[in-house]
Formats: structure tokens, C-alpha cells, sequence
């Protein structure tokens, strides 16, 4: 009778040993059919075969730990439970979730509560932002989303469960995170060692995963964030404006690109969530700014919120708007928040020779139409923008100064139970919706 034996992998080496009682509790590993005694050559080998067929399903730092692939047993970093292979406890916690199952199918569920590793902490959600992105993600359009998933990654809430050992605060190294702090979520998980975490662009990490695109997300009751990704929550805002902080620090990161000077005139095409607040980065950097859309109770808002100039494409032409205001010249800077084609082409024809064109939309397509020649022609700079980078911090500051303000674009607050009814509000452009907040906390 073969002895069963557990094989772990450290570094180069093998080590094996029988039963290490931890694991063996926590999620049973164990290849069968090997003998004690066997030489190390055989092990690896077995390790490598094991590999191959794909029973190696656990990876943790260097040590490589291998199982039989067992279907009756849950998958080590189930996307829809969060189960994250530390084990479940007896009887297993639980937590409501809205669940995207496949195509336009959201369920509401009891899930398992997922368990924060070292260096994570589990959030009890207080709000969560609905965005553009949840909605691709609910049609099928995002590429980095797959069902199963809990969708959400615009998130505050109050600190439930810190990891085991690190739960330092980000830049302090002294104070933790306890139990009841209130937070905002920067819903990254970054490796760290990559060449981009390491020259601090951890936003280009190789191996970026993002909440509510490939972990799950926080239309939930709970969900796990890094650790040194929380940002304490200002007192001053509410939980959804600090929700919102995300597309806030996300079109900070995108117009600190751009970089707008005081006098620079500035056209944003779509006032959408991270057009408004690109608006509103722009104006507090001094610049003159025109904004398009046709949504006119949008234009109404950029207007009170400070816009020089809005303009409706379906009423009037914007090129010609732009050359008037500009002296024929162009814009120094154009924004692209609305990710169209058409809206994408029209940005060469707005802006001026040696101006920037910044697009923050994205539109899906494998390719786009856009005129390259101009942009050797008239020496223009393109830039493209992904998330945030440390931007939060004064995303924060913004907000809680009231330099930048969310309110008045959260036009809804829906329960949890809700979440479908508002993603697909938001999908058919409704009149009068523009950021839904999914919330229980009452308007302040
Ligand atoms: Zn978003
Ligand atoms: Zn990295």
C-alpha cells in the first residue's frame, strides 16, 4: 500500500513531509500513490507532472503546493464566493451579493464571506458607485470581466476583519487598521516586484487585478481590499461621495497627464461621471473650459459647477464653436470621456497644432478611426490613461475641501437589492440618471 505523503516545493527544493496538520485542516492537499523514501528526482518530477495536468491548483509565494484536483472540493479562489483557500469556519459565515451569473443576469444570493489573507482587510460595504464599466460588464462587453463575478469596485465602508499579521496603514508604518474605521476602497490588488510596482506605477502592474473585474466586487455586503490600499474616509463626506472617490482620483490621474495650464482652453467631450470631474480638475488648474454633451440637465450642472463654456452637439456644431472661441486656433487640450468612434475621430479636428488630445473613454473596438497624419502633421501628443496612481490621497483632500464635489451628479440611491434595475438605468441613458450610488445610508 503506498504511503500517502504531501509534497511542498520551496524554492527550487522539495521538502516532504506527512500530514502537516495545518494545511491538511485548511484545504486538504496530498498527491496519492507515492512512496516514502522516493528520491527527490522522482518528486519533482511528480511535481512537474502534476503541474502539467493542472493539479497544481495552490500557489502561495515560492512554495508550490500540490493537490489532486478533487471537484467535490471548492476551487481554491472561487471568484463568486471569495473563498480564498485559508479555509472556512464552522458553520461558514455568510453575506448577501448581487451575483452577475452570465449575459444581463444579476442574482441576489447568500455567498461565502470571504476570509482576508495577510495583508488584506475585510470591508463591510457601505456604498458602492455603479459605473460605466459595471454596465460592459453586465453585457458582456468588458474584457477583463468574466462571469461568475460580483461586479463594484467604486467602494467605501467600514474595516470588519484584518488579516492575519499585516495590517499596516499605507505611508504610516506605526497605526493599524481596526475594526469599525471607516474607509475608501482603491480597489487594486498589485504584485509588488513587477518592474512597473516597482517604479511606484503599480497602476501598469503585470499582474493588476482590479475589485469587480477579476476579484470580486462590492456589490455585496462585504469585500476584501489590500491592506495598503484603504484610505481613511474624510468625516465629512458621506459614505457614497467617498464611494465616489475612485472616479475621482481616476480623472485626476488622467488630467495630471494632460497637465492644463492656468488660461489653457480645454474642450471635454462627455460629461458623464469622469467628465464632470475632469471639468472640475481643469477648472481648479485655471483653464478655460467648453463642455459637450447632449444630455442638457448635465450641461445645467457643469455650468453651476463652474464650466465656461457647454455645448449640445445634436443643436449646434462643435468644431465650429471651438474655432470661434479659440480664434481659430483649437483647443490646447481635448478630453475624450465618451469612448464612441465618431466622438474619437472629432478630437484631431478640435484641438490645436502642438496640443494634446487625452482619452479617458474607452470604446471596445479593436480598431479606431483616427487621423495620424495630423498627428505627425501638427505635432500633437496623445495620451492614454489607465486608473489611478497615488491619487487617492488627493482625490480625498479635493473632495473633503470641497474643491471637488460629487453631490450633485449621485441622482439615485438604490439598495443592494437594486443593483440590476439601476445598471440597466444607467445602460439606457435615462433621463435625469447619472451616478447611482447603491446604498442604504440616507441622503445627508
Ligand atoms: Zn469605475
Ligand atoms: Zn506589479
Amino acid at each position: 500500500m503506498p504511503i500517502r505523503m504531501y509534497i511542498r516545493a520551496v524554492g527550487t527544493g522539495l521538502e516532504t513531509m506527512r500530514e502537516p496538520p495545518r494545511v491538511r485542516r485548511e484545504a486538504p492537499l496530498w498527491m496519492g500513490r507515492l512512496c516514502g523514501g522516493e528520491p527527490k528526482a522522482a518528486l519533482r518530477a511528480a511535481v512537474r507532472k502534476a503541474d502539467a495536468r493542472g493539479e497544481c491548483l495552490a500557489r502561495y509565494e515560492e512554495r508550490l503546493w500540490v493537490r489532486r484536483a478533487a471537484a467535490s472540493r471548492p476551487p481554491l479562489h472561487d471568484p463568486v464566493s471569495g473563498y480564498n483557500g485559508r479555509g472556512r469556519r464552522s458553520p461558514m459565515p455568510t453575506m448577501k451579493a448581487a451575483v452577475c451569473k452570465a449575459k444581463e443576469t444579476i442574482v441576489i444570493e447568500q455567498v461565502p464571506r470571504p476570509v482576508p489573507k495577510q495583508g488584506e482587510v475585510l470591508v463591510a460595504v457601505k456604498a458602492t458607485g455603479l459605473c460605466g464599466s459595471d454596465v460592459d460588464g453586465y453585457t458582456g462587453h468588458h474584457p477583463m470581466i468574466k462571469w461568475p463575478i460580483i461586479l463594484g469596485h467604486e467602494c467605501s465602508g467600514v474595516v470588519a476583519e484584518v488579516g492575519p499579521s499585516t495590517s499596516l496603514r499605507a505611508g504610516s508604518g506605526e497605526s493599524r487598521w481596526r475594526p469599525g474605521d471607516a474607509v475608501v476602497v482603491e480597489p487594486f490588488f498589485t504584485c509588488k516586484r513587477c518592474p512597473a510596482c516597482l517604479r511606484g506605477q503599480y497602476n501598469l502592474c503585470v499582474d493588476l487585478k482590479i475589485t469587480g473585474h477579476q476579484v470580486p466586487g462590492s456589490m455585496a455586503e462585504f469585500v476584501i481590499a489590500e491592506s495598503c490600499f484603504l484610505h481613511p474616509k474624510p468625516d465629512n463626506l458621506s459614505f457614497a461621495e467617498a464611494a465616489i472617490a475612485e472616479p475621482v482620483a481616476g480623472s485626476l490621474h488622467a488630467v495630471e497627464r494632460a497637465n492644463p495650464r492656468l488660461g489653457s482652453f480645454v474642450v471635454i467631450i462627455g460629461c458623464g461621471t469622469i467628465g464632470v470631474l475632469a471639468m472640475q480638475h481643469c477648472l481648479n488648474k485655471g483653464a478655460e473650459v467648453l463642455v459637450c454633451d447632449p444630455a442638457e440637465f448635465k450641461l445645467h450642472v457643469a455650468q453651476k459647477l463652474g464650466a465656461h463654456h457647454t455645448h449640445n452637439p445634436e443643436k449646434a456644431d462643435l468644431k465650429a464653436r471651438v474655432r470661434e472661441l479659440t480664434g481659430g486656433l483649437g483647443a490646447d487640450v481635448v478630453i475624450e470621456a465618451v469612448g464612441k468612434p465618431a466622438t474619437l475621430a472629432a478630437t484631431v479636428g478640435l484641438v490645436r497644432r502642438g496640443g494634446t488630445i487625452l482619452l479617458i473613454g474607452w470604446s471596445g473596438n479593436k480598431t479606431d478611426a483616427f487621423d495620424l497624419t495630423s498627428v505627425t502633421l501638427d505635432e500633437l501628443t496623445v495620451l492614454g490613461t489607465l486608473g489611478f496612481c497615488w491619487d487617492h490621497k488627493a482625490a480625498l483632500k479635493l473632495l473633503s475641501a470641497g474643491k471637488v464635489t460629487v453631490k450633485p451628479i449621485i441622482s439615485h440611491r438604490l439598495p443592494l437589492e437594486r443593483v440590476e434595475e439601476g445598471i440597466r438605468m444607467l445602460r439606457a441613458h435615462q433621463e435625469g440618471v447619472w451616478k447611482i450610488a447603491i446604498t442604504e445610508e440616507e441622503e445627508a
